[in-house]
Formats: C-alpha cells, sequence, structure tokens
C-alpha cells in the first residue's frame, strides 16, 4: 500500500542533488532515484509533484529547550514548540529540559512520557544538567538516553572535578557528554567592570576569551577522562579552531556545533535588534561570525543546531530598560532550515549536499539515530521535506508559534519549506501544522 508517491524532486544526498522521485509506503521510503528506475506505484493515496523543489530527510535538531512547565503557561509547551518545529522541516528533536533537568532514570522515563502525549515529532533527550556526578549513569541509559550535559557557567555551574568525575562516569559508561563552554570567573570578572543597562553591555559581558577557556578546558577533560564531548553552540571561529586540535588530540569522538544566530548576526546587529539578541553564549565580531562560515564550510563544524529557546515579545521588550532582566535564548527551530537554505545554500556559502549533512546526517549519527532518521534510503523512517525557492521578507506572523518575534524578522529569504512529511504522513505545508499532537514518539537511544 503506497501513502505518498513524490515525483520530479531534486532530491539530495551525502553525494549531491538529482532528479528523482520517492515512494513512500507504511511509513518508510519504498524507493527513491530517478524516474527510469523507480516502478510507478498503483494507486498511492497521495501524489505530489515537487515540479523540481529540493527533497532533502526530515531536520534533526539537535539541541532544543521547548519548555513545558511552569516558566511560560500560556501557550509555549513541547506541543505548540513541536509544531512549530514541524513547520520548518524538523521532523525530530533532541530535548534537554533546563527548568526541571532530568537526572535521574524515573526523571527520563516521566519526562518521555509527558513529552510524548505533546510532541508533534519524533524526539529524544538529554539528561541534564549534571552538577552531581554521582548521577545513575547506567539506570539513566537504560531510560533511553546516553546523552549528558554540563555546564562551565551559571546557573549550572559544575566544578571542575565533578566534570572530570561525569565525564570519566559516563565515558566508562559508553555515553558522551555535551558541554557548555563559557568560563564563569571571565563572565564575572566582565560583569564587574559594567555598569551600564544597554543591550550593548550584555555582549561584553561574556567575553570571547570565556568560551576559548572553556572550550580548550573541556576538550582535555575529554581527553582525560576518555568520553566522547560534544561542544555545543560554538559562537565564534576561534572557538571552533580551538575544538577542532582536539578531533586528532584526543582518543575519543569531538563534535562540534554551532547555531544559526551565530552564523547570521554578530555583535554590531545589537544596536537594532536589542534584547532580541540576548543569547548565551552572547554573539562576537563580525569577524569571527566570516569564520565561523568558513569552518561550516570545510567540515570543522559537524552540525547546526538551534538551542531553541522560546520567551515572549513582551518579557523580551523589557530589555530594552534594562538587558540584565529578560532569559536569554532565541526561538530557532522553525526558522534552521530556512536560514541555511537561504543564507547558506543560495549565497553559495554551502551545498546542498553540505546542508543535508549539518542537519539531517551529522545530527542523526550524532543521536544514534541514523540511517533510520537523517537520511533517504529504502527503509528508512518516511521524514521528508520539499524546500521551494520563492522571496519572501522573513515575518513572525507567518511562522506557526515563536513567541510573537523572531530575530530574523524582516530579513530577504529565498527558500521556504513547502511540504513536510514524517512516518508518511504530510504534518505541515506551508508552515500549516496538519498533525496532531502525540504523534511524535519517543526515542530510545542508549548511543
Ligand atoms: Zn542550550
Amino acid at each position: 500500500m503506497t501513502d505518498v508517491h513524490i515525483r520530479d524532486a531534486r532530491v539530495v544526498t551525502p553525494d549531491g542533488v538529482q532528479r528523482g522521485e520517492i515512494v513512500i509506503s507504511d511509513g518508510a521510503i519504498d524507493a527513491v532515484g530517478p524516474a527510469s528506475s523507480v516502478p510507478t506505484p498503483s494507486e498511492p493515496d497521495t501524489v505530489i509533484d515537487a515540479d523540481g523543489m529540493v527533497a532533502l530527510p526530515g531536520a534533526i535538531d539537535g539541541h532544543t529547550h521547548m519548555h513545558d512547565d511552569e516558566l511560560f503557561p500560556d501557550g509555549i509547551d513541547f506541543a505548540s514548540q513541536t509544531a512549530s518545529a514541524v513547520a520548518g522541516g524538523v521532523t525530530t528533536v533532541i530535548e534537554l529540559p533546563t527548568q526541571k533537568p532530568v537526572t535521574t532514570p524515573d526523571a527520563v522515563r516521566k519526562k518521555a512520557e509527558t513529552c510524548a502525549a505533546l510532541a508533534y515529532v519524533d524526539f529524544g533527550l538529554v539528561a541534564g544538567n549534571i552538577q552531581d556526578p554521582e548521577i545513575n549513569v547506567a539506570g539513566i541509559m537504560d531510560a533511553g538516553t546516553a546523552d549528558f550535559k554540563t555546564f562551565t557557567a551559571d546557573p549550572y555551574l559544575a566544578s571542575d572535578e565533578s566534570i572530570a568525575r561525569l565525564m570519566r562516569r559516563v565515558g566508562d559508561a559508553g555515553g558522551t557528554v555535551r558541554v557548555h563552554c563559557e568560563t564563569q570567573g571571565l563572565l564575572d570578572d566582565a560583569r564587574s567592570t559594567i555598569a551600564s543597562d544597554e543591550p550593548e553591555a550584555y555582549m561584553d559581558s561574556r567575553p570571547l576569551e570565556a568560551e576559548l577557556d572553556a572550550i580548550s578546558r573541556a576538550g582535555y577533560f575529554a581527553e582525560y577522562a576518555d568520553c566522547p564531548l560534544h561542544v555545543v553552540h560554538i559562537s565564534s571561529g576561534s572557538g571552533t579552531r580551538e575544538a577542532d586540535r582536539f578531533k586528532s588530540r584526543a582518543n575519543v569522538p569531538v563534535t562540534l556545533e554551532t547555531c544559526p544566530q551565530y552564523l547570521a548576526f554578530s555583535k554590531a546587529d545589537v544596536a537594532e535588534k536589542g534584547p532580541f539578541l540576548k543569547v548565551n553564549p552572547s554573539l562576537k565580531s563580525d569577524t569571527e561570525r566570516e569564520r565561523l562560515w568558513d569552518a561550516v564550510q570545510d567540515g570543522t563544524i559537524d552540525l547546526v543546531a538551534t538551542d531553541h529557546f522560546p520567551t515572549y515579545r513582551d518579557s523580551r521588550a523589557a530589555g530594552w530598560e534594562d538587558i540584565w532582566e529578560p532569559y536569554a535564548g532565541l526561538p530557532g527551530v522553525e526558522t534552521m532550515v530556512e536560514f541555511l537554505a537561504s543564507e547558506g545554500v543560495h549565497e553559495d556559502r554551502i551545498s546542498w549536499p553540505r546542508l543535508h549533512e549539518l542537519v539531517c546526517a551529522a545530527p542523526a549519527r550524532k543521536a544514534g539515530i541514523y540511517p533510520r532518521k537523517g537520511s533517504l534510503q529504502v527503509g528508512t523512517d518516511a521524514d521528508v521535506m520539499l524546500i521551494r525557492t520563492e522571496e519572501y521578507e522573513v515575518s513572525a506572523e507567518d511562522h506557526t508559534f515563536v513567541g510573537g518575534w523572531t530575530p530574523y524578522e524582516g530579513r530577504h529569504w529565498n527558500a521556504r519549506v513547502d511540504t513536510v512529511i514524517a512516518g508518511g504522513e504530510i504534518v505541515a505545508k506551508d508552515h500549516e501544522v496538519r498533525s496532531t499532537a502525540g504523534r511524535g514518539q519517543f526515542l530510545h537511544r542508549p548511543l
């Protein structure tokens, strides 16, 4: 029984882009390839004439904070945020709850259950933020995640000894540790020199050297502990170079992540966008931003994720008066693919296969769910997105849910997520979600 027959798409694979067809049956890819090699299915439920649209696997956002708790009682929860994900072509997210961190096997199981009832997309969980290294590592892995997060900075600052011990224990057990890299001592000293409440002051309070120092130390810690390391949200080209040393030095896998906001914006944009660019780590110079693009192009950066953290427009706008007041973090899950396709591929900074690697294949491998997710191969999950070329001006109004704002407001883009398929069903069309909460499933992923 064929669910969907996609015709005349430009299908992206790791090797290139090829005109072809995709046939989906029973929620899985049944056939993919040039029209001449794909038998025409009889009586498919749905035929999509892609008319040359670009077809990619559904994206995996390996770093989100969707917030299903008391912090934002109205509207921002795992349902609205995963709906926003699916509208933007993201069919899998790896979620890290921050307000009530999951640090026990029971908490992982409960969180998986709560999220599954609300999820529009398939999801995995990250255990963290870990401050006490004496957690039940094996139990947490049994409960469904081998991915542990720790911090070198407030509000989840862990001591050096705790990070070393956590890495040793997780490394022994076969898991991975992801680290937020900014050295708190440097942040504290920088803050002590600043009296201003202006938005620019926030950027000055989180200097580049805090990231460089913490990345370097996380690298040596991982090397010492024989623990696979994932460096999240690298905000600078220099930070990437610092981290890259450990890919060859350490005897363990080291993977590097950046986020769209560090490629799209620099400190210079804060004058105009103010609190709507308040994010941790902070934005760096234009030179660092350009070097980060180089690292995305040449493969030093392994994957792009969003660090998605939604807030409401009004509460964020309070930061014009006092930048220390609102929460830091940006909504980004719905715009990640369109940003990379528009400002990356269309601007000739990256190719379609590189985009495929950054948001499909690499995050799926990192999460231990490849090739089931992140590839268009026969037998894999039928998570597919179609992207059409169209000039438009970005507006929060055109999105499913971004809390009433997006930092990309007013940018001119030319790639738009047209149709999103998950598990063989059309779940979104032109940013309109056609799915329901609870259709997403928990991905038990002991790596
Ligand atoms: Zn984060």
